[in-house]
């Protein structure tokens, strides 16, 4: 199964990804992206959210 992750080391808070996704991706208490419902959305609006994100915070993993 495909899963999307947020690599915290890489997520500089620009929100485009909840913005996208708000059913998948929500901002912690430290203001970083987190993926909370891996399931919230289709596969071609997470793969907006990966390419949408400026620092390419977000990647598929093969679970
Ligand atoms: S779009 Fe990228 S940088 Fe912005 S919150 Fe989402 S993962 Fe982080």
């Amino acid at each position: 199964m495909r899963l999307v992750r947020v690599d915290p080391t890489l997520c500089q808070s620009a929100e485009i990804c909840v913005s996208i996704a708000p059913g998948v991706f929500r901002l912690n208490d430290e203001g970083l992206s987190e993926v909370y419902n891996p399931e919230g959305a289709d596969e071609a609006t997470l793969q907006q959210a990966i390419d949408s994100c400026p620092f390419q915070a977000i990647s598929w993993v093969e679970e």
